[in-house]
């Protein structure tokens, strides 16, 4: 999904892929200090719309602020550049990745004194695909928070994903599903988890996990419809007698899944509130649903 030739956005300048580096002695580069977005765009009847802007670009705000990293741009100019970005490459359905970083040469661990700022768009779809998904408790917690700020999406957060992910998939699964320090079922390396059980929603607290916006549409969604979703911590042993589970993330959109270790859920993921869910997590994104309407912030640019 990458082509050297798309354009990117780097500090004020629209550049080919390929043009856009940065210098060996980076920061970032070294440290994993850096924050980052996803966002999608969708291609819906009113043209491109990006899936809530403003709660994205104001996480993105949240996580440079967490640490101290500076960012020299509005929601507002950061969703303009973004629906320009993706109209230079002719690309609506899209992920859209912002990136801040410091790319000045800088070895000392202190806060840089400047931020640079990376958005790339590509073509992707559902990051986990489209099958339910067969989890392992992972052998890897979440950060805990008291050593990093996790309801901020930093790179170096990332670190922990990428293993919890690559020794789940080591054994033979999916996908990993990670506890936080206390043993509760947190979040996925790159989505949130909710579990179905008696016919109401349960999903992990804000603490240990990033809240993702895609969480809260579907709790919105979920509360619109009549169905009970309770914030709260639960062991993977609560698991047992749940009927069906799913992960959210705006990659992932809103996936099933079938297992958790030795665990299969009794009802298929079609025949599950988590299935109705994303039918109407689908139509709100793209633009089939009246909710739908562009958020403050998110018109489109002439
Ligand atoms: N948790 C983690 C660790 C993630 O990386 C993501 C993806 N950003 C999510 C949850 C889901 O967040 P969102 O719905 O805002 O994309």
């Amino acid at each position: 999904y990458f082509d050297n030739n798309t354009l990117v956005y780097l500090d004020g300048e629209f550049v080919p892929a390929e043009q856009a580096t940065c210098g060996a002695y980076a920061q970032s580069l070294h440290y994993g200090y850096a924050v980052f977005e996803g966002l999608r765009a969708y291609n819906t009847p009113a043209g491109t719309r990006i899936f809530k802007a403003r709660e994205h670009f104001e996480r993105l705000h949240y996580s440079c602020q967490a640490i101290g990293l500076p960012l020299n741009y509005s929601v507002e100019e950061l969703t303009a550049i973004s629906y320009e970005l993706l109209a230079k490459n002719n690309l609506s359905d899209a992920y859209i990745r912002p990136l801040a970083f410091a790319a000045a040469p800088h070895m000392m661990l202190t806060t840089p004194a400047a931020g640079n700022l990376l958005l790339a768009v590509w073509h992707w779809g559902k990051y986990l695909g489209s099958q339910s998904l067969r989890l392992t408790i992972s052998p890897y917690e979440r950060p805990n928070p008291r050593a990093v700020p996790i309801e901020a999406k930093v790179s170096g957060h990332y670190a922990n994903s990428i293993i919890a992910s690559s020794e789940a998939k080591s054994r033979g699964f999916d996908e990993a599903l990670l506890l936080d320090m206390n043993g509760f079922v947190a979040e996925g390396p790159g989505a949130n988890f909710f579990m179905e059980k008696h016919g109401e929603l349960f999903t992990a607290p804000a603490g240990s996990i990033l809240r993702g916006i895609t969480r809260n549409t579907i709790i919105d969604l979920a509360r619109e419809a009549g169905i009970t979703v309770t914030e709260m911590f639960f062991t993977p042993s609560a698991l047992q007698g749940a009927t069906g589970a799913f992960m959210t993330g705006t990659a992932a959109e809103v996936i099933g899944v079938a297992s958790v270790d030795d665990l299969v859920f009794s009802t298929p993921f079609e025949q599950t509130l988590g299935a109705q869910l994303a039918a109407r997590y689908s139509a709100l994104v793209s633009g089939r649903e009246p909710e739908a309407a562009p958020q403050p912030g998110t018109e489109a640019v002439e």
